[in-house]
């Protein structure tokens, strides 16, 4: 009894040091290093958006619009492919007073984007865009750019979603990621991860050591909320509570990635309690909704992102589901109007959230799960691996992706060269599988296109031929 009681009194006492230092970093260091040293004002971003989450839905919408005027004027000046566009439909940004009148521009599809990439460039942001790289949930990579002012809305925007789950920087957070470079990160990046008190695992790796070796890291670090990768973080979780390994008090956990499928929650429950946070983003344009305390449904990122749900042309309302349509308001350096991102969502109920948010909302989001695959010692190799090391090319190393797994275990990754194509690039990828694989035959195979995979209608991107119990009841699921 007395060795309890000087356990809680212990822990009481570095839940108060965990406090004052979460405090320090947030008021003191974190303001230093973003306004001192990266020279940008996401706090003050951060401030801002704090006090517009409570905006009511009519004010909302005024606010947005207006961004989205500006936004829509940039682009119809200084960009070429929005100029011609414009010119082309007569269309007049400052006609535009409400998020519907958007609809009469064109979709902008990832196709668009390869074949106008320089168009959509506006000229004088040219060197100074932050580049990136994305292999989206359709297996076809896409790079894209933005401007360093939009990377501010971006990181402050997480921030805000993120702190609805209770996350704070300086807090002791544990990332179960993907794809975790191997060998130890740099110096900086270490100092970083120290000083904001973040530990990063690898989740695709879900072999016993691995699984052992992050639960030993759970229980050295305490963390006080969990930011994980949705499917990896619920299979890991089932292994915890199978095991009877929980020892910790109620964490809560942001799940990225991947959809929040009610398996998922109910394992991820068992393991850490009630307070999971499903949450929704892409690498074009980040934190797109994440769920707020209510637990019922996500709010969108307004603010910076106007997200419209489409059925060919056709909006759609509360309860029906579209294709996801994104226009970022504030990327000036390339302007994406109407992106068509491939994912496809429902739209929650009109009004006001039981929080008070007044940000509008996402019931769900469909499609955005990868199948599950199985090394060659059985153990679960989540198949959003793929899409993790393909998005880390700057390059289009490929311009198409597939990786199926036949009901024998052997992989093979079907693959259209990209225009960047070269074999050293693509081979230093294609080796990292190995790491994930272990014990499988892989092999990769040149297409000059691939299609939807036989006896499925859609085209998926990773696909498991083998009949495998729970996972595949997911993958049904979605597919429904
Ligand atoms: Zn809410």
């Amino acid at each position: 009894m007395q060795g309890w009681a000087q356990t809680m009194k212990a822990s009481g006492f570095q839940g108060a040091c965990d406090r004052a230092y979460g405090a320090l970093f947030e008021k003191v260091l974190l303001p230093a290093w973003e306004r001192g040293i990266r020279r940008r004002d996401t706090l003050g971003l951060l401030s801002h958006l704090e006090q517009s989450q409570w905006l009511d839905p009519e004010s909302r919408e005024r606010a947005d619009v207006a961004s989205l005027v500006q936004l829509l004027s940039h682009a119809g000046r200084h960009v070429p492919y929005y100029r011609e566009l414009f010119r082309r439909l007569r269309f007049d940004p400052r006609a535009v007073k409400s998020r519907k009148d958007l609809t009469e521009l064109p979709l902008l599809t990832r196709d668009i984007v390869r074949e106008r990439y320089d168009d959509l460039i506006d000229p004088s942001y040219r060197g100074l865009n932050i580049k990136k790289g994305t292999s989206g949930s359709t297996g076809k990579p896409l790079k894209f750019e933005y401007s360093p002012n939009s990377e501010c809305w971006r990181q402050a925007v997480k921030l805000r979603g993120y702190r609805w789950a209770g996350f704070r920087p300086g807090r002791k957070t544990f990332f179960y990621w993907a794809a975790v470079a191997a060998g130890l990160p740099t110096l900086k990046v270490r100092l970083d991860r120290a000083l904001r008190r973040e530990t990063f695992f690898d989740s695709m790796k879900q072999d016993e050591a691995a699984r052992r070796a992050a639960l030993a890291i759970l229980r050295r670090t305490r963390p006080e909320i969990i930011v994980c990768y949705t499917q990896a973080c619920a299979q890991f979780a089932r292994w915890v509570t199978d095991n009877g390994y929980r020892d910790w008090p109620d964490t809560p956990v942001i799940c990225a990635a991947e959809a929040v499928l009610p398996a998922d929650r109910a394992m991820l429950t068992q393991a850490f309690g009630p307070q999971i946070f499903e949450t929704y983003g892409s690498r074009e344009t980040m934190l797109i909704a994440a769920e707020c305390e209510q637990h019922e449904g996500m709010h969108l990122s307004d603010e910076n992102l106007l997200v419209e749900l489409v059925q060919g042309q056709r909006p759609v309302g509360p309860g029906e589901t579209g294709d996801v349509v994104v226009t970022d308001l504030h990327n000036f350096g390339m302007p994406m109007i109407r992106y068509v991102n491939g994912d496809m969502a429902t739209f929650g109920a009109d009004g006001v959230c039981g929080c008070g948010r007044g940000l509008r909302r996402l019931l769900r989001v469909e499609g955005r799960r990868a199948a599950i695959m199985r090394d060659g010692h059985g153990n679960v190799v989540p198949g959003i691996v793929f899409h993790v090391l393909f998005s880390d090319a700057r390059r289009e190393i490929v311009k198409q992706f597939q990786a199926v797994q036949r009901r024998d275990g052997a992989v093979v990754l079907k693959v259209v060269r990209g225009r960047d194509f070269a074999e050293d690039a693509f081979s230093s990828v294609a080796g990292r599988f190995s790491e994930y694989l272990r014990g499988l035959p892989f092999t990769v195979e040149f297409h000059d296109s691939i299609g939807p995979h036989q006896g499925s209608g859609k085209h998926q991107t990773i696909v498991v031929e083998r009949a495998d119990e729970p996972v595949h009841q997911h993958a049904r699921a979605v597919g429904e």
